[in-house]
């Protein structure tokens, strides 16, 4: 089994060299509280937190899986449960809430790195606070004042956990097609009735309660999306003092058996007249949900960058120490039978994908974390508008692009092993199971490059994408005559411009037949990931040339971060040349074929 290292050095070349935290947290008066020593302590004691506490329990996890038994109980895999209590009694739960609900009130972005080493520790343990926090953030923002006193509470001290209920069995990307019903009661509450498929952390013993937010129709809802409201639906309703009272009419049918993270339980709930609660205005629950998915977004886009990290630190292990082979220039280590497979310029490619990709994804990533900051807790308006719509352009494109990298990377990290990487031992099969999901969950990438190019750039008219561009063209411009960094502002200025150019195109296809859209929705969500790491790469690459320039001590360090820069623009960037042909090539040569000619058989 690998062993995990929280990246600390890393992280805090991001947060405190690339993107600035100190300064941006002393411009925010809300997160003030985040001060170097407090973000110090708490990066030092999640990383032990991960590595001590989470990273040996995720083979157990895998191994075991959830099991549920009848009555509805599901028991999660040896040391959850006992882990999860550490990470209640640590306050961890509550790091990023509001003080008024019992919470720290530290800033999101902060939040967010113990998150990264969480899901990089065990995956699946850390889907279960990874969905309170969405279910707290829902209530956050839709729930009434009482609502929040009972929920918000409970779910900051960490008693309590969320879900997040939308799936049925005939509706998933479709959500208009929901059947569950709420029919409303004489004292305000409603009952739900129906069925909700593979519901992450639906039932588990790790808490006291199971808060699920619950996507239903009420009786004279129009039909599609513009019916649906959204309900507070509790396994135990709340006593009078706030506590564990009755238990509510729903029950776990079964934890689906699949693939990869074991150690979630992936529910079938039933809901059977339970007694739920009205979040926001009726009818506008899909509208409210996107609280929940937008956080659960940016969440399984940090997935993308666990499976990479994982992988990478796995191969990097391996490759140093499996001796198979000379060096093609002669023998690196001669005294030994044959040399580390380090050496050979195939396995680089594959550990330095690794290391692009993770490096380049917790860029993207924190810098989505700091417009999350900005966004709720900037006094300026036009800063929030601003942050918002990076946010806007940048999710579908952290969750599409970096899952999918990730998946890539895992699949990478087991290549490296060989045939010992297809071994359970390893951890590398195991990565790879686990990655496989980010892609699907949360909204397919497919469906995550339609919201990007069609709701998000065109629907905006190209606003929320040039709020992007106009960052990458001033830091081109600031860095014009920068020799230090000329090898990648030249190629960026010239693929942001392209960018801007390929949008236009197909935007005015899409004005005569949609189906354009549709057709070059992938590859313009792709040939985007690769555009924006690119910026993230080059401007890594400016901080690591003046750190060299001024003679800094850690020289390993920041020469590592200008050559992964230039491995990124040379072997990885040049991927945008075919999603480029590819997405301006049109919808005829996916659309011509008559369906019944996709043979099937003889
Ligand atoms: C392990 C696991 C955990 C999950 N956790 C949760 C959870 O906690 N809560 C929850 O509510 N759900 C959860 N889900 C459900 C998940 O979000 C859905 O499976 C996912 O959104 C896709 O829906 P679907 O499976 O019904 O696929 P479908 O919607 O049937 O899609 C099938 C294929 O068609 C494509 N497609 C569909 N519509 C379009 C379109 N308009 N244009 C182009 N392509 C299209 C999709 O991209 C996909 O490739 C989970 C699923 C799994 C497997």
């Amino acid at each position: 089994m690998p062993e995990y290292k929280a990246p600390l050095r890393d992280i805090r070349f991001v947060r405190d060299e690339l993107l600035n935290f100190p300064e941006h947290y002393k411009s925010l008066p809300a997160c003030q509280d985040a001060t170097p020593d407090v973000v110090q302590s708490i990066l030092d004691e999640g990383a032990k937190f991960a590595e001590e506490v989470l990273a040996p329990l995720n083979r157990v996890g895998d191994e075991e899986g959830c099991t549920w038994s009848e009555g509805g109980v599901v028991k999660t895999p040896t040391g959850f449960k006992e882990a999860y209590k550490q990470y209640v009694e640590g306050g961890w739960a509550g790091l990023a809430s509001p003080t008024e609900y019992g919470g720290q009130g530290l800033p999101e972005s902060l939040a967010l790195s113990l998150g990264e080493m969480i899901g990089q520790a065990n995956w699946s343990w850390g889907m279960y606070p990874g969905l309170s926090n969405g279910a707290k953030r829902t209530i956050f923002a839709h729930g009434s004042d009482e609502q929040k006193k009972i929920y918000l509470t409970n779910l900051t001290t960490g008693n309590w956990t969320g879900t997040m209920c939308l799936t049925e069995p005939h509706c998933g990307t479709d959500l208009g097609l929901l059947r569950t019903k709420a029919e409303p009661q004489s004292d305000g509450s409603y009952k739900i009735s129906g069925t909700k498929i593979f519901i992450s952390s639906g039932e588990h013993d790790m808490a006291d309660n199971i808060v699920h937010i619950v996507l239903a129709r009420l009786p004279d809802a129009p039909a599609g999306t513009k019916g649906i409201s959204l309900f507070i639906v509790p396994k135990f309703l709340p006593s009078a003092d706030g506590g564990v009272g009755k238990r509510n009419a729903l029950a776990c049918g079964s934890v689906e058996n699949k693939m990869g993270i074991h150690g979630n339980s992936t529910c079938v709930l039933n809901f059977d007249g339970a007694t739920g609660f009205l979040i926001g205005p009726a009818n506008r629950g899909l509208h409210c949900m996107f609280t929940f998915m937008n956080s659960a977004r940016i969440g399984t886009a940090m997935q993308g960058l666990a499976s990479s990290e994982v992988a990478f630190q796995g191969a990097t292990r391996y490759a140093r120490e499996r001796l198979q082979m000379r060096s093609l220039s002669g023998a690196k280590a001669p005294d030994k039978p044959a040399d580390p497979i380090i050496v050979h310029p195939d396995v680089r490619r594959m550990l330095l994908t690794m290391k692009a990709v993770s490096e380049g994804a917790r860029m993207l990533m924190y810098f989505c974390a700091q417009q999350v900051d900005i966004a709720l807790h900037s006094p300026d308006e036009a800063s929030r508008m601003q942050a918002e719509s990076l946010l806007a352009l940048l999710t579908p494109i952290a969750k599409g692009f970096l899952t999918e990298l990730g998946v890539e990377c895992a699949n990478l990290g087991m290549q490296v092993f060989g045939g010992h990487g297809y071994i359970a031992e390893w951890g590398m099969e195991q990565n790879l199971r686990d990655a496989r999901i980010s892609t699907l969950y949360e909204g397919t990438t497919g469906i995550q490059a339609i919201d990007l190019l069609g709701r998000k750039v065109l629907g905006s008219q190209g606003q929320a994408l040039m709020s992007f561009t106009k960052i990458v063209h001033k830091f081109c411009k600031s860095n014009e005559t920068n020799a230090a960094v000329k090898e990648f502002i030249e190629p960026l200025g010239q693929l942001s411009k392209e960018w801007g150019e390929m949008t236009m195109k197909v935007g005015m296809a899409a004005i005569k037949n949609p189906d354009e859209a549709g057709a070059a929705a992938t590859d313009y969500l792709m040939y985007s990931g690769y555009v924006t790491l690119a910026y993230f790469w080059a401007t890594a690459a400016q901080v690591a040339a003046d750190r060299l320039a001024a003679g800094s001590t850690e020289q390993g360090f920041y020469k590592a971060k200008l050559q992964t820069a230039r491995f990124y623009y040379q072997r990885i960037l040049p991927r945008t040349r075919a999603h480029a042909a590819a997405l301006q090539s049109g919808a005829a040569n996916l659309l011509e074929m008559n369906e019944a000619d996709f043979l099937i058989g003889a």
